[in-house]
């Protein structure tokens, strides 16, 4: 999954769990509000229903004050005795002064008197209602009273036990619990219609702004009431003042609160349900497509074989499920491939490559386009096995495009014969190229087999490869110097600077060991502009010490003149040295020529002008010797060796080299002969007028000091 969508994934995570706890508290929240307006309606409607029932107690007694003409008694003893034979079990009356004194059945007043300030207070009602206490142990009683006339300073009273009290008040109110409890201001206990009261805390709620507070009356403090279910309240009574009645209540309609989370929870669930589910869509989608990615991009679309992409994966997949042993591992190539397209046009360079890839994916195994015209394959071990493969190659083109086709391009084929069941891919690849380009150094041979040499030859080359970068830092390269003499004085004027490279790790090695691996990975750049630097140094200590200087000439490799800012880096080189640049000889061979000679021309054009020599380095080696010498502005002609040494045998070779010399001189460009191996070819070359000769007649490349001791200090 990229970055983004993941990014997109965790928002919508955090936004979906934001609300989620949003609405879980407004879930609560509303919980609370609910119960608390429960307790709100029951508690109105519980006030009300007392408040009705009390008026209708003090009603009652004044329709039985009235039915009994009690108002026109004035004689105390005869109303309280009246009032005594008028009490039955259930409900007793008394009488009562304005100054709380109570009177006996006999009319005598009792010993006991009631708070008669309370009395005044509740005078001012239709009726008023006052607990009665006669004192001790007994329980108080409750009496409803009224006045017994407007003038009268006597009240009539109903009294009855707060049990009495409490069934009366909570008759048809709203209050529908077991547990009614009529308390004090302090919490106190006064009675209750059942005795569970006394078992655990009590809880009485009050509610105050919207929030529902619990009175717990064993710790006498209040909490607020979270959530649903049993709740308490209490309705404050107005007289007896400070009383009150409580109850515990349901906020009926409401779940409790684990039934307010379930379907919240099962929302959520539902919810990471349905995100798992995409994000587990989304993945496999992804999946798919980069399947789907990774296919097309492992193939190559003009001939549906492998691409260089897939070609690794293709070749382990197969190795899975097949014995390696029984196959080779082929890198072909098509030589002149660039030709089919110009000679026929590039529509039918595709058909080439079209077919070749038919035969490929019907003859073998795990076909791969690598590049343009680079295939790899495995073929089945057989006898004759390239032969075949070849000749099904020339059918199906002679079929498809033509027999033309075949006289213009031709195959080259690495072949790695795999020996164990399961291989490395690294090797089997690395080892069909080298047994590629082995192939196709060789004209006359379609096909190299990797072999031991190979391998040693390859392993020879890695080597080279691991220790050059660090060979230049631990001065490993050393100059040597083959001089060269003038004819016919045969003294040393000059002399070729010849690299070679003392390794810590691989010995002592002649530049043709080396020299072609640099060349392939561009090293040899750095070791050419080595060699130049050397050579203006030598120069320049005997400038600075007085001595003559001497002519040198510097190996300069195609790869390194058609390195970009080659020029500049000539510059820059030689500008940290005083010396003048006409003893120094730059020896080119023809094969620089051989890419982009449009450019390459100008170049060394520009290289003479800053003031260097060009010497043309084994002339007659190429196939264009006479062509360069019409083109560049060379100053000296060194022959190819191989002239000289098949001189001995060949006529022939006797006569290019006297023609070459002479032409040499009419051009006024001077000859150097090397490979003077005999005093014979010494001779030969004296006979025709050659200017400079150079070989092991005379001495074989020596280290620069020895070179400079033997050569020029001795004189
Ligand atoms: P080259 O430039 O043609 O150098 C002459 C080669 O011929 C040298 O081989 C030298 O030792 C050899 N030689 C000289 N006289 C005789 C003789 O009488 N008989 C025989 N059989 N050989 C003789 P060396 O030093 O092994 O160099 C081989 C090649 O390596 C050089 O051929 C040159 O192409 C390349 N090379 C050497 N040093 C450098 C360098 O600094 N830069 C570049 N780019 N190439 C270099
Ligand atoms: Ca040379
Ligand atoms: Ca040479």
């Amino acid at each position: 999954m990229n970055r983004k969508k993941l990014t997109i994934y965790i928002t919508i995570i955090i936004i979906f769990f934001t609300l989620f706890i949003l609405y879980l508290w407004s879930m609560f929240e509303s919980t609370e509000t609910i119960t608390t307006q429960r307790i709100q309606e029951i508690t109105k409607v519980t006030e009300t229903q007392i408040q009705s029932n009390l008026n209708y107690m003090a009603k009652e007694l004044s329709l039985f004050l009235r039915a009994n003409e009690l108002d026109e008694e004035t004689d105390i003893r005869q109303l309280t005795a009246k009032l005594d034979k008028l009490s039955t079990a259930d409900t007793t009356y008394m009488l009562i002064a304005a100054d709380g004194s109570t009177y006996n059945a006999s009319g005598e007043k009792n010993h006991w008197k009631l708070d008669s300030s309370a009395i005044k207070w509740s005078s001012s009602n239709d009726f008023s209602i006052i607990s009665v206490s006669s004192g001790g142990t007994a329980a108080p009683s409750v009496a409803i009273i009224v006045p017994q006339n407007e003038k009268s300073d006597y009240f009539l009273a109903r009294t009855m036990t707060s049990e009495q009290f409490l069934t009366m008040l909570t008759d048809s109110t709203a209050i529908t619990a077991e547990t009614v409890i009529l308390f004090d201001e302090w919490g106190n206990l006064i009675c209750s219609n059942s005795d569970q009261t006394d078992q655990g805390p009590v809880y009485f709620s009050i509610v105050k702004e919207a929030v529902s507070y619990c009175f717990d009356r064993q710790e006498y403090t209040f909490h607020k009431i979270t959530g649903t279910g049993k709740h308490c309240f209490y309705v404050s009574l107005a007289q007896p003042r400070g009383w009150f009645i409580g109850t515990n209540t349901t906020a009926s309609g409401e779940s409790s609160m684990m039934g307010l989370y379930s379907p919240s929870i099962l929302i959520l669930l539902g919810l990471i349900l349905v995100l798992a589910a995409i994000v587990t869509l989304d993945i496999i989608n992804d999946r798919d497509k980069k399947t789907t990615i990774e296919q097309i991009s492992n193939v190559d679309r003009l001939t549906g074989l492998h691409n260089s992409l897939g070609m690794q994966d293709c070749f382990n997949q197969f190795q899975e499920n097949h014995d390696l042993s029984h196959y080779h591992f082929i890198y072909m190539d098509i030589i002149s491939f660039s030709r089919v397209n110009t000679m026929f046009g590039h529509n039918m360079g595709d058909i080439l490559l079209c077919t070749i890839s038919d035969v490929i994916r019907s003859h073998a195994k795990c076909g791969v386009r690598v590049n343009a015209d680079h295939f790899t394959f495995l073929l089945g071990n057989s006898e004759n096995m390239i032969a075949d493969f070849e000749e099904s190659l020339n059918h199906a083109i002679e079929a498809q495009l033509g027999s033309e086709y075949l006289q213009v391009i031709a195959f080259k084929f690495g072949i790695y014969p795999i020996t164990t069941p399961k291989a490395s891919f690294r090797d089997v690849y690395e080892g069909s190229l080298w047994a590629l380009k082995d192939a196709k150094k060789i004209p006359i041979q379609n096909n190299v087999v990797y072999d031991n040499n190979l391998k040693q030859y390859m392993e020879m080359q890695k080597d080279i490869e691991v220790n050059m970068m660090h060979a230049l830092s631990k001065d490993e390269f050393l100059v040597y110097i083959q001089p060269q003499f003038d004819m016919p004085g045969e003294r040393c004027t000059r002399g070729e600077t010849l690299i070679r490279w003392n390794s810590e790790f691989m010995g002592f090695l002649p530049p043709d060991k080396f020299i072609p691996v640099f060349e392939n990975n561009g090293f040899i750049v750095e070791t050419d502009f080595f060699m130049l630097s050397c050579a203006l140094q030598l120069l320049s200590d005997r400038i600075a010490s007085g001595k003559k200087p001497i002519t040198l000439a510097v190996n300069q490799s195609k790869v390194t003149i058609a390195f970009p800012n080659y020029f500049e880096r000539l510059k820059s080189t030689i500008e940290q040295y005083c010396v003048p640049l006409s003893y120094i000889e730059l020896e080119i061979t023809e094969s620089t020529l051989e890419n982009s000679w449009e450019i390459i021309v100008p170049l060394i054009h520009n290289v003479k002008r800053l003031g260097f020599s060009i010497a043309m380095d084994d002339f007659g080696s190429g196939f264009s010797s006479l062509n360069t010498l019409r083109i560049l502005p060379i100053d000296i002609l060194k022959i190819d060796k191989a002239f000289l040494q098949e001189s001995d045998s060949s006529e022939r070779c006797r006569t290019i080299i006297k023609n070459v010399v002479n032409m040499a001189k009419d051009l006024k460009i001077k000859v150097v002969c090397e490979g003077v191996e005999t005093e014979g070819q010494l001779n030969f070359l004296k006979s025709i007028g050659c200017d400079i000769v150079q070989g092991f007649y005379y001495s074989k490349p020596l280290p620069a000091e020895d070179f400079v001791q033997t050569y020029l200090e001795a004189e």
